[in-house]
Formats: C-alpha cells, sequence, structure tokens
C-alpha cells in the first residue's frame, strides 16, 4: 500500500543496483558518472554492506608466487595472465576513483613465506616474472631472505618478495565510497533485502521485503544490475557460485612489532599483515573447506584455532599476545577464477562471483558493468 506522493517520488528509477559491496558501489559510480541525469538506487539487505567488501583483509594483490604457480596447473598461460591484468587494472581503477589517500594505500612491502615442501617453486621464479613482465614492464618477484631474520619468523624456509602489491584501509575505502557515491546523487537504502525481481517488456520490477509494513515494496527500473557476489544463488538459482567463508581474526596492538607488509602463505589460503601495530591474520579455508561453503558467517572454532597456532608458532614465536576481534567475510567462487560478468537478459546484467579477489578486480567489474549499457538507450 503506497501514499501517491511514495508512488510519485520514490519507486521509480533508471538503474537500481542490488549490493552495495565494491562491485554494487563502484558500478554504481561509473553508471552515475556517464549518465548523471540518470537516477541511480543501490539496494542493500545489510544495515551495513555485509558480504566481503567490509571484512576482507584489505591486501591489493595480483597472486603471490605459488598461487600463480598453482592456478597454472588448470589453467593456460594465457587466462593466468588475463585475470592477473584484471587485477592490475582493477587496482589502477580504484586509485583512480578514489585517490590512494582515500583507500589508505600503502607499499610496506608484500612477502610470500617459503616452507621446505614448498621450495621447487623458487626455480619457477625466473618462468614467473618472464610471463608477465610484458605487462608489468618489471619483474613481479624477487628471492629475499634477508628480511626474513629481520621479521622474526619461525620454521620459515625462504621469503619471496612480491614487487608490484600494496595494502589498504579496507574500512576507509568502502566508506569514502559510498561517500563519493552519495554526493554524487546516487541514493543507497539499507536494510533493504531483495526477494525476487520480473521483467517486463521495458522495464524490471524489483520486489523487497518491508518488514516494518510486514509487506513487500515493490521498485521498478529501467536496468538490474545484480551484483550480490556468494549470495546471488536467491535472485539467480542457476548461478554457478559456490559460497566461500573466509575467517579472520587481530591481535591487540604489539609492542615492537618486527615487520610491516602483507605476507602470504600456502598458495595464498593464509595471509597476515600488519595493521596499526596488530597483526591481521585470515584463511585456512583449506582445511575444512566443506563447512566453509555457507552464507553463514559464524566462526569456524577449528579454523580460528588453527589461526592461532600458527601466530603462535611461525608468525609470533615466544612472542605474547591477545586477540582483540574475529570475524569472517563471504567470498564467492567457481568452477574457474574468473567472474561472472555478463548480461543475464535485456535489461538485467550480473557481475558475481569475485573469488578471494574482488578487492583487486571490484572496480573494473564495476566499470565493464557499466559500459555494458545499450548506449542508444542511456
Ligand atoms: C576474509 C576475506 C579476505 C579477503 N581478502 C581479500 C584481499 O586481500 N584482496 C582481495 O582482492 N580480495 C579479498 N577478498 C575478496 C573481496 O573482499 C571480495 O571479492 C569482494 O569484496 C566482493 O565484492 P562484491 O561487491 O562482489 O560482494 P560483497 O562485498 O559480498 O557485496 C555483496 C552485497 O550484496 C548484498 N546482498 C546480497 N543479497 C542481497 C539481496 N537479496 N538484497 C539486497 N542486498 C543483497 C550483501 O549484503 C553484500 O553487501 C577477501 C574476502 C574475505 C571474506
Amino acid at each position: 500500500m503506497l501514499s501517491i506522493w511514495e508512488r510519485n517520488e520514490f519507486i521509480k528509477y533508471d538503474h537500481v543496483i542490488i549490493g552495495s559491496g565494491i562491485v554494487g558501489l563502484t558500478t554504481a559510480y561509473f553508471i552515475k558518472k556517464k549518465y548523471p541525469t540518470k537516477s541511480v538506487l543501490v539496494l542493500e539487505r545489510g544495515l551495513l554492506p555485509t558480504g566481503a567488501s567490509t571484512k576482507n583483509a584489505g591486501f591489493a594483490c595480483m597472486g603471490s608466487l605459488t598461487e600463480i604457480l598453482d592456478d597454472l596447473k588448470i589453467a593456460s598461460e594465457e587466462e593466468v595472465l588475463e585475470l592477473f591484468l584484471l587485477r592490475k587494472k582493477g587496482l589502477e581503477r580504484l586509485q583512480s576513483i578514489l585517490g590512494k589517500e582515500k583507500i589508505g594505500y600503502q607499499s610496506n612491502g608484500s612477502y610470500e613465506l617459503i616452507f621446505e615442501n614448498e621450495m621447487p617453486a623458487l626455480e619457477k621464479i625466473e618462468y614467473c616474472n618472464q610471463l608477465l613482465r610484458n605487462e608489468i614492464k618489471q619483474d613481479a618477484f624477487k628471492l629475499n631472505n634477508a628480511k626474513m631474520q629481520e621479521f622474526g619468523f619461525n620454521g620459515v624456509t625462504a621469503m619471496v618478495e612480491n614487487l608490484c602489491e600494496g595494502e589498504i584501509d579496507t574500512g576507509l575505502m568502502m566508506k569514502n565510497l559510498i561517500h563519493l557515491v552519495s554526493s554524487m546523487g546516487v541514493e543507497i537504502k539499507t536494510g533493504c533485502e531483495v526477494l525476487s525481481f520480473n521483467e517486463t517488456s521495458n522495464q524490471v520490477e524489483i520486489i523487497c521485503n518491508n518488514p516494518v509494513l510486514n509487506s513487500e515494496l515493490i521498485f521498478k527500473a529501467n536496468k538490474l544490475f545484480i551484483c550480490t557476489n556468494a549470495f546471488a544463488k536467491k535472485l539467480l538459482p542457476q548461478a554457478n557460485v559456490t559460497p566461500g567463508r573466509g575467517q579472520v581474526l587481530i591481535t591487540k596492538p604489539i609492542p615492537h612489532l618486527k615487520f610491516k607488509g602483507i605476507f602470504h602463505f600456502e598458495e595464498g589460503y593464509y595471509y597476515f599483515r600488519e595493521y596499526k601495530g596488530c597483526v591481521l591474520f585470515g584463511g585456512g579455508r583449506n582445511i575444512d573447506k566443506q563447512t566453509e561453503e555457507t552464507t553463514e558467517f559464524n566462526l569456524n572454532q577449528v579454523i580460528q584455532q588453527s589461526l592461532i597456532e600458527k601466530l603462535q608458532t611461525i608468525i609470533l614465536p615466544n612472542q605474547d599476545f591477545e586477540i582483540d576481534l574475529q570475524w569472517t567475510g563471504i567470498m564467492a567462487f567457481g568452477p574457474t577464477k574468473k567472474p561472472i560478468i555478463a548480461p543475464y537478459s535485456e535489461n538485467v546484467w550480473v557481475g558475481v562471483r569475485m573469488g578471494g579477489m574482488g578487492v583487486a578486480i571490484g572496480s573494473e567489474v564495476g566499470y565493464i558493468l557499466s559500459e555494458m549499457i545499450d548506449l542508444n538507450d542511456k
């Protein structure tokens, strides 16, 4: 039941985007930038964005040595290169939208810890550098054992420096992205869960839950963009998307912490970084993969405990620490690492399945989606 005022002013938009993660917000940004007179609405089910974009580790990363070698086992060199370039372009685009300061970009170094059983990977450093050199005009990887002692890690046999990665402040980036699109006139409605959508010949109805009135609210749009990543199956049951939960923790500040920068190990399954004098550590999905294929945000005590053990034995040996926070975020995976960026129908587009690299590729995906709108029907 709508009032005349609501029906006239609150319901009809040119473009509606579902999901206010990095993909939804950058899609809104590029559409509004290109077509400033068009009305753009973002619908978000959570009071805050509630998926991966405010829950991740903030690595501006393009792939570690062992991750790239692992990818090459199932994908061709061309495919691996294509994904690397998507990450590179995405990070450049994110910086061009907000600037380095507003995403808290820093390059304090990026390193991969190599354990005894992974030593053969070092022989492939030159091969990987060759593969990527044409695109980045420099070496991507360099053996750097000198810093290993300085950082104080235990049980690590070698360390590879990644020369083209950095780190961002995820919270700052998302907050500034929300401010930016709002200042451009994009409307964002939070606490607005989309239940389904219907298409007629020239418009799309977007059916939302309206809990206060215990009813449904139907928005109308000329074009709809579905940017719900791991939650895509709710609206698109056929989508080939499997959720993958990521467990994260952060310590309280550690006096005289010996390292800065971002670190990966075990093909990118584990990652840690320094953040404001604390250690943020996440990963371990590989030790309980099936349980982690969920869209529920619960902590997995087995994985959280294994993170604490790795902190004690590898990252902060002989050092006392306290855990400040533990949390989870939900990623989206599929049979390949390629995201789904595609038209669903004449007036509906989909940008989902960002894997563990949506910080890197998300803005490029937003750009590609905005470019898919028919130019004759802006
Ligand atoms: C622990 C962790 C660490 C990570 N580390 C990194 C990293 O270091 N580097 C990197 O590049 N990537 C990383 N990622 C991946 C990256 O965070 C994601 O790929 C990226 O944030 C996905 O963005 P998105 O906008 O596609 O999805 P999301 O951020 O998940 O946004 C989707 C939004 O849609 C909303 N939504 C869903 N269904 C509905 C509905 N029916 N109605 C309305 N709204 C809905 C959700 O609430 C959510 O806010 C990490 C992810 C996690 C979880």
